[in-house]
């Protein structure tokens, strides 16, 4: 298959993004492209976003001065965003609403995507609930049987869960899958990404979506500390909730950004999914970014304690927030974000995702280093009631 660059020069971040897909994949983004930009700052179309985050998902959200903690670790002072307070209880929910919108506004009737946890697929067809729409989740086989409840929540929120029986019967095969259904059936159906990742124009369309995090966070922030924090932090697997957070602060140059990646067992054991500090630039998914490959390229299997961490690619603006040296990404182990999980809990009484707990383990070791009248901002993804069951088996065992 034919692979076109010069058709999306726009959806360049530096070398990395792009859109390196089948021709025939090129009139659906091109179609996405045309209404995204024509809705987004459309009076009709932010009226009724700002509507659904305000009323139904509980925006704003606050952004939560940890007093506990802070004490707790003697340094600069720590504040929650607490998108673990959203409904469904985490970040996915502002994209996943804003692009059912956009879909609303193409008139497609038909949603679909592609899920390997569970999570993207939930907030997916929570919407589609919520506006009356058809939706069909593919998952890999594999997963549908690791993640059965979640399959169950989808078909009770009225989606079509379809497991995917080719390959490895995991994300992949469904990205795969979901793809082949839109080139077939784009004229009326919308396919919903659920990270800044993909080819173009998703991982703006997402970040657009997402930019309300740091957009909340940057006006809080200075109504109660009348300044801007000197380090934000936020968990990356795709990079949604990293980039929404950083998005309004590329520009302020004394805030230090911090993307904080699954290591797993440790970077060193090569179990890890840490694409930004451990792999190199290749094209997966239709986009150029860091991958975990082989010396040939081929993406590795990749571990995370946190599933919806556990993704061998990354965001291409991530991609290049790191190649231009705006954006710091380290990596932090399933131990550290376990041991960050149950301190958040005793000493907060928050209970956080476990993805969210990389970015928590992360401000946990930068704290003690900073002043006390220094201020950090970490990106609460998510809540940890989802996780609870795999913490007891891991406590358990
Ligand atoms: C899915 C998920 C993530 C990872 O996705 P990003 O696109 O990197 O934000 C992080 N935290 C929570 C709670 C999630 O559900």
């Amino acid at each position: 298959m034919r692979l076109v660059r010069e058709e999306c020069q726009n959806g360049f971040f530096g070398d990395f993004g792009g859109c390196f897909v089948p021709e025939q994949l090129q009139p659906a983004l091109k179609e996405i492209e045309k209404a995204f930009l024509a809705y987004k700052d459309d009076p009709d179309f932010l009226e009724e976003l700002n509507y659904y985050l305000l009323e139904y998902v509980g925006r704003p959200n606050p952004l939560y001065f940890a007093k506990r903690l802070t004490e707790h670790l003697n340094g600069a002072k720590i504040y929650l965003k607490r998108e673990d307070l959203n409904h469904t209880g985490a970040h996915k929910i502002n994209n996943v609403l804003g692009q059912v919108l956009l879909a609303k506004k193409m008139g497609l009737k038909r949603v679909i995507a592609e899920t390997g946890a569970g999570q993207h697929g939930v907030a997916t067809a929570t919407a589609c609930a919520l506006f009356g729409l058809d939706c069909t989740i593919y998952m890999g086989e594999e997963d549908t049987k690791r993640q059965a409840l979640n399959v169950f929540r989808m078909e009770l929120l009225g989606a079509k869960v379809v497991p995917v029986t080719r390959g490895l019967r995991t994300l992949k095969d469904a990205v795969d899958v979901a793809l082949e259904d839109l080139i077939a059936n784009y004229k009326n159906t919308y396919y919903l990404l659920g990270s800044a990742v993909g080819p173009h124009p998703y991982p703006l369309i997402v970040k657009h979506f997402q930019s309300i995090i740091g957009q909340e966070a940057r006006k809080q922030i200075l109504e109660k500390e009348g300044r801007l924090p000197d380090l934000i932090t936020a968990c990356v697997g795709g990079g949604s909730n990293a980039i929404g957070l950083f998005a309004p602060f590329l520009d302020d140059k004394d805030v230090k950004i911090v993307g904080v990646e699954p290591g797993g067992d440790g970077l060193e054991t090569g179990r890890h999914a840490a694409p930004l500090t451990a792999g190199v630039p290749g094209i997966i998914h239709g986009f150029k970014c860091y991958v975990v490959a082989d010396s040939e390229g081929n993406p590795l299997p990749t571990h995370s304690i946190a599933a919806g961490l556990d993704y061998p690619g990354v965001g291409p603006e991530h991609s290049y927030l790191k190649a231009i040296g705006r954006a710091d990404y380290v990596a932090v182990t399933d131990n550290e974000a376990l041991e960050a999980f149950k301190l958040l809990s005793k000493i907060e009484g928050i209970i956080p995702a476990l993805e969210s707990s990389h970015a928590v383990a992360y401000a946990i070791k930068a704290a003690p280093k900073m002043r006390k009248d220094q201020i950090i901002i970490v990106n609460l993804s998510g809540r940890g009631d989802k996780d609870v069951q795999q913490v007891f088996e891991l406590f358990n065992k």
